[in-house]
């Protein structure tokens, strides 16, 4: 059994450039040739894990299915790669000196001065080696957030050398940097990349390959200037040009030969290996480009003026729009604007409606409003987590007709907690240890609308929330029409609710949208919006 072999993505000149994508997307191309990969993110912040993290700071709280709250990036590398991902994916600063404190105070380290090498780097690098431990990846494909030359980088870039120096050919950097281009110039400028590369070989880093962001086609002559100044080959300067769409970048990367040239500097021998079987991506993008008709979806929610807070959402709807034939039109809007007034002005062209998830008071009022004109219009809604709460409390209040229905998160002493807290949070203060987190069970109540959209009787979905509908609405909810369609059995949760007499009107408690991916889109996106198209 050959040993794993570990490939470093670092960014250089700024950030933001994508490496997540690029991560990912080599991660495809060698998958796709039959080896077995997975990636990893290192975020070089003191946060212990993004879990506490506005959305704001970094986007979406990505969850795994083992609960970690991690950064979005892993959504790239499952909804790519179709692998799940684990705690161990994903590594924050924050957790690497805490593990590291944590084992001062035990007295591990016996008296010894503990220090940034060898103890950080060491822990860096257990964290980095124990994905590949177990010899169940033949590639861990480990992207380090941030941008070279940052002072937080600077432990993780030294933890590369010396692996680099340890693993020999096992071991292979990507850099991605950035091209400018100076419109009145008319050029683009590779000095930017040229001091990148230079702040990594101080820090005694050689990168094997250089992939450039780019707004133009970067030509050999430039390529090979590129390799002369940043000692490689001009086979191993690549470009990665804007696309419209992430999904284009696997095969641009591939048109670049991004996976020979790693896979050639890692000793395999291309004639002998599997040539990356990309057909069915590729016919994926064909259908994402190729659509004509669109279907537009609102998404209603508190954090829409950085869609990156929806990222696995919005990914979620534009693989469900893909495979029913049509280009996704999203109209981002900011719950805490909607109200029953202006409601039919935002949202009476819309094929369908989706309330976001989120947390606290700003916006559910809008989100109110949002579900009202939604169920009175037979207009197709899916609701999820928070969505299915604010779906729970508007049909208590406009349909079962208890005014003050809420939820306990919202308002602790209201007298119709149709969302309540869950008794198991009930007395947790800790910070981060305060949500059901990661993938849970879900039985699937026959004859049920969810029942037809997952054709199975048992499902499983990853979670991150502290309140839960209150059964004791249950029957009021179901002798009006609203059923209950989906329950975890374990701690008899609610979990879908959908309402009987509605075009399409379903609400989870879960977040689907983490288990969509490219090859296996999420069913409940591809049936809402199968919906939100039919006439
Ligand atoms: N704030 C709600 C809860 O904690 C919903 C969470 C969410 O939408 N992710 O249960």
């Amino acid at each position: 059994m050959d040993k794993t072999k570990y490939i470093f993505v670092t960014g250089g000149v700024t950030s933001s450039l994508g490496k997540g994508i690029i991560a990912a997307s080599l991660g495809k191309l060698l998958q796709a040739r039959g080896f077995r990969v997975t990636n990893q993110k290192l975020d070089p912040y003191i946060n212990v894990d993004p879990g506490t993290l506005n959305p704001y700071e970094h986007g979406e709280c990505f969850v795994t299915v083992d609960g970690h709250e991690a950064d979005l990036d892993l959504g790239h590398y499952e909804r790519f790669l179709g692998v799940e991902t684990h705690k161990a994916n994903n590594v924050t600063t924050g957790r690497i000196y805490q593990n590291v404190i944590n084992k001062e105070r035990r007295g591990d380290y016996l008296g010894k001065t503990v220090q940034v090498i060898p103890h950080i780097t060491d822990e860096i690098k257990r964290n980095i080696k124990s994905l590949g431990s177990k010899g169940e990846f033949d590639f861990v494909i480990t992207e380090i957030g941030g941008t070279v030359g940052d002072i937080e980088s600077l432990p993780y870039i030294e933890s590369v050398r010396q692996l680099r120096w340890e693993l020999g050919k096992n071991c292979l950097i990507v850099h991605l940097t950035y091209v400018p281009y100076l419109a009145a110039a008319k050029e683009l400028k590779t000095k930017p990349t040229q001091h990148s590369v230079k702040a990594l070989q101080e820090q005694g880093v050689q990168p094997d390959i250089l992939v450039l962001r780019t707004e133009h086609n970067i030509s050999p002559e430039m390529r090979k200037k590129v390799a002369l100044f940043c000692n490689v080959e001009p086979s191993a300067v690549m470009q990665s040009i804007d696309v419209p769409s992430i999904y284009r970048v696997p095969l641009n990367m591939q048109a670049e030969k991004l996976d020979e040239v790693a896979l050639t500097k890692m000793g395999y021998d291309l004639a002998t290996t599997k040539p990356a079987q990309m057909e069915k991506w590729a016919a994926f993008v064909e259908k994402l480009e190729g659509a004509k008709e669109e279907v537009r979806i609102a998404l209603v929610g508190k954090y829409v003026q950085l869609p990156d807070a929806y990222k696995s959402i919005i990914e979620s709807l534009i693989q469900a729009a893909t495979y029913n034939d049509r280009k996704l039109k999203l109209d981002l809007i900011l719950s805490d604007k909607v109200n029953d007034e202006n409601v039919e002005k935002k949202l009476s062209k819309v094929d369908g409606i989706l309330i976001a998830p989120g947390f606290g008071t700003r916006g559910m009022e809008g989100k109110f409003s949002a579900l009202k004109y939604a169920r009175g219009n037979n207009i197709p809604c899916l609701g999820i987590c928070m969505g299915m709460q604010t779906m729970s409390i508007e049909f208590a209040r406009n349909v079962l007709g208890l005014k003050d229905a809420n939820s306990t998160e919202i308002d602790a002493n209201t007298t119709h907690n149709v969302v309540d807290i869950m008794d198991e949070q009930k007395n947790i203060l800790d910070l981060g240890g305060s949500m059901r987190l990661g993938a849970y069970q879900c039985s699937i109540k026959p004859n049920t609308k969810a029942a037809s959209i997952y054709s199975q009787s048992t499902i499983s979905e990853r979670h991150r929330h502290r309140y839960e509908f209150n059964n004791e609405y249950k029957n009021a909810f179901e002798n009006a029409g609203m059923i209950c369609s989906g329950h975890n059995e374990e701690s008899n949760l609610v979990e879908i609710i959908e309402l009987k007499s509605h075009k399409w009107y379903i609400g989870v408690q879960f977040h689907p949208e983490y288990r969509s991916t490219v090859v296996n889109p999420h069913p409940l996106f591809i049936s809402f919006i199968k919906a939100s198209i039919s006439k």
